[in-house]
This record gives C-alpha cells, structure tokens and sequence, in this order.
C-alpha cells in the first residue's frame, strides 16, 4: 500500500511549525526503515517492553509525529500526556539548551540551585489551595507516587495505603501494588507490598450513583476493611488515566477529602495524567471543587524532559528528617528549566483556552459519531483528556457490555492510516484523547474523519 493522504487545511495561524501540520502517509505501516528497526529492537531490547505502534520516530513537532519512512502522524497521545505543550515547542527547546550551557547537574542535595527553588513556587502558586505549599522533585511519575505514600506515612505515623478501583499508578515494586489490573503490571512480579487496599470507585456510567452515594460506599469500605486509625492515605486520580478516564459524580472528591481530613488521613491527588493545563484547568482537581493536601506532578510538567513533583500542605511535606527525600536526578537542572518554560508557555499562549477548544471541538465531532455508531457507550473527559467508551449494543448488561475488540480494530485502522489514537479501560474498551494543546481544529476535524472511516470498516465487516 502507498497511498498519500493529505489534510488540506492548515495549521493554528498564530505559530509557526517545523513540520506541516498535516497527516501524510507514504509507505505501509510500518515502513520499510521501521521494519529494519524492529529487527534490530528484537535482538537487544526486553520483551517487557511493548510498542502500540512500531514506527519509528525521526522528527516531532506541534501535533505531528514523523517517522523514519517519512509518514507523518495525528498525535492524539502526546507520549501518554506527556508533550501537552506540543512537540518541540520552541521556548522549552530553546530554555533546555540554554540550561545545558550553563550547567547540567549538580545535584541540588549537594549544592543547590535556583531552577529547583522557581519550580517549587510555580508548583506552589498553580496548585489547588491557598495554604504554604512546598515540593520535592523527583524523576518519574511512580516515584512521585512512593514519595507521596512516604510522606503521609511519615506525617501520620501510620501504615496503610487506599486506591480506587480502576487505579493507574506505576510499575515499581510499590506502585504495582497500588494498580487495579494485575495484567501486566503485577501479573508474576509479586510478592506485592502489604498495606495497600483497593476500595470502590466512581464510575457514573456504570455504577449510576450520585456522587454522596458513591463516597459513603468507598467511605463504608475504608472504615470497615482498613480502619481510619491505620490509614495513612487515600491516592486518588481526579480523572482516572489508564482505567479509562472516568469522571466521577459531582461531589465524589470533597467528601472523600472532608472524610479524610476529619479523620488525619492525607488525601492525594495523583495528577500525573490529568495535570498541567490538560484538563482546561492546571489541576484536574478543580474542576470538582477539590482541594487535596498533596499533588503528584509528572507527565507534562517539563515538555517532555523527565520531571515529576510531590506538592502540599508545608507541614506534611517537612515531617520528613532532612536526607529522607529526594534522588541523584530529582530536580534535573535541564529538566527544570524546561518545566518554568512550560508554566511560561501556559500563560503565554492562553494554553487552558486551547484545552477548553479541544474539548468543544472533539465533543461536538465525537457526538456526531455517537449519533451515527450505537458502538459509543459514552463520551467523557474535560480539556484535552477525552474518551469515548466503546460497548455492544444488544448484548444485555443494560447495553453496556465492553467492546474491546471494537477499541482495538479502531486503534489499528488509525494508525495504518496517520492517526495515533491511544486505548484504555479496564477492560479494554476506551479510546483516549489525549493529544498535545498544540492540536488545531482541523486536525480534529482530519481525525475524527479517519475513526469514522474505522467504524464504518468495522461495521460492515461485521455484517
Ligand atoms: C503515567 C502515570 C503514572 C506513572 O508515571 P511514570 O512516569 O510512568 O512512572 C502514575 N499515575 C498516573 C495517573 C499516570 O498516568
């Protein structure tokens, strides 16, 4: 196949990009280079390393990724979340060069520097709450979930760990712990680590309580089963990433909070995905009215360099005896400086508005899918991070049933064709929106078109 598919319309007026900001396929996928690649990738690189889509990157810019063939892709997963300002957006380039000039490391445990300190106060200042706030930086999304879960349990002086159902938080040997789906995460890595709990969620379309019903049934749960006295924290994402971007029921996230805080137990909010303007707020947590006492960073705080922060109420995070916290890399210079580059590009470029158009634009063209293909359970999200839940019509289960192989002929259609689309579920059965604010309208427009072409391949297929 060397089909050429091209969008027509052009890229956002007001910046300018280094690649077109169109979807342009000129090879089979994978292309002949990837395929070489992924020969060589077979000899050296673990099996537990997956790839959804074995092209292989040579360029990224804005909304667009290239690979080695010269095809060029939709981003609509951004790295899972991670590139929310877009790809090589010009002054988090330019911040991390000048960085690397000046100095790449130190280590700021043994001498400090100011990019750590400007980090600390943007966090401070964009964070929900109006109380002294103060941070650690650390490497990676999980091990800002480990420094949480230490935190609270050395402020607290008590063991136990509570997640949600349909939880995401990492793949170290504590965060494996902490997720709802054993496969693949846990699934042979096991012992798991004690004092973790899974109690129940809230999950709307599926569960159809309010959100008081669903609090005082995760509440039922935590005083029961655990016991408030013994729980140190409750880690909850404000909207969950991998389980499928569920939104829970208004009024869910306060209660949780006002229960944890009658009862000393540090509440957490793991922003790791939902964070940093992608939501059409900084903190997902906003939009619930929810103010946690901890805030996990990761993901995009830093355009794409590897950074991740613990951030909350002062006297949570200084319970901690000086040396407790923090890492060789925690806080990279190069990475930092691209962080305040990004608070920068937030303000700048009105980046919570673009969030809030991506939102209009892809609920408006997922409705008109939704009114044409009764595969579309439910469309959900806010901002940037948009799902739909696929599920199959006719089979009972108030109609509700998964459909993951629906998601993943859909995932696999756009891809051949240009659109990196991204899945989730706890069953399979999401696909997730969660592409770069770099994302014009008419690539919105341009993607739907071919996930439409999918569902449309789907079903006659099936007939
Ligand atoms: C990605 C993610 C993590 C883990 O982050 P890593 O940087 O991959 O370790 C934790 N929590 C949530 C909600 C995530 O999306």
């Amino acid at each position: 196949m060397t089909d050429t598919l091209t969008n027509s319309a052009t890229a956002a007026a007001t910046t300018t990009y280094s690649v077109a900001q169109e979807r342009k396929i000129v090879t089979a996928i994978p292309g002949p280079i990837s395929a070489a690649l992924q020969e060589r990738r077979r000899a050296v690189v673990s099996d537990g390393v997956s790839s959804m889509l074995p092209v292989y990157i040579a360029k990224a810019n804005g909304a667009i990724l290239v690979d080695v063939d010269g095809n060029q892709f939709i981003d609509l997963g951004a790295g899972i979340g991670v590139t929310t300002v877009g790809h090589t957006e010009t002054s988090v380039v330019a911040a991390a060069i000048e960085q690397s000039r000046d100095f790449i490391h130190t280590l700021f445990t043994v001498t400090p520097y100011e990019e750590y300190v400007r980090v600390a106060e943007l966090l401070a200042e964009h964070t929900p709450g109006d109380f002294p706030k103060k941070s650690v930086l650390i490497n990676s999304g999980a091990e800002a979930v480990e420094n949480g879960v230490k935190i609270a349990r050395k402020y607290t002086g008590r063991r136990a760990v509570a997640v949600l159902d349909h939880a995401y938080h990492g793949r170290t040997v504590l965060t494996m712990a902490m997720n709802y789906k054993a496969m693949p995460y846990a699934t042979g890595y096991g012992p798991l680590a004690s004092d973790v709990y899974h109690a129940p969620s809230s999950y709307p379309y599926h569960d159809g309580l309010t959100g008081v019903e669903a609090a005082a049934r995760t509440i039922a749960y935590l005083d029961k089963v655990v016991g408030a006295s013994d729980l140190a924290c409750l880690v909850v994402e404000p909207i969950q990433g991998e389980g499928g971007f569920m939104v829970p029921a208004d009024g869910y996230l306060p209660a949780l909070q006002e229960w944890c805080t009658a009862n000393g137990v540090v509440m957490i909010a793991d922003e790791i995905q939902s964070g940093m303007a992608r939501s059409g707020k900084y903190f997902a947590s906003e939009h619930f009215g929810w103010i946690p006492d901890l805030v996990l960073s990761a993901k995009g705080i830093a355009g794409g360099f590897p950074l991740a922060a613990v951030t909350g109420r002062a006297e949570i995070m200084d319970a901690s005896q000086p040396g407790g916290l923090g890492g060789t890399f925690g806080g990279n210079p190069v990475s930092c400086a691209a962080a305040i580059a990004v608070f920068e590009a937030i303000e700048a470029n009105d980046l919570l508005g673009e969030a809030q158009r991506i939102e209009r634009s892809l609920t408006a063209g997922l409705t008109a899918l939704k009114n044409k293909y009764n595969i579309i359970g439910e469309i959900r999200g806010h901002g940037a991070m948009m799902a739909i839940e696929l599920v199959q019509p006719g089979t009972g289960d108030g109609e509700k049933a998964p459909n993951a192989a629906a998601v993943s002929a859909i995932s696999t259609y756009a891809g051949q064709h240009g659109v990196l689309l991204l899945t989730a579920g706890t069953s399979g059965n999401v696909l997730r929106f969660l592409p770069s604010l770099a994302l014009s309208d008419a690539l919105i427009v341009d993607a739907l078109s071919v996930i439409d072409d999918a569902m449309a391949a789907l079903t006659t297929s099936s007939h």
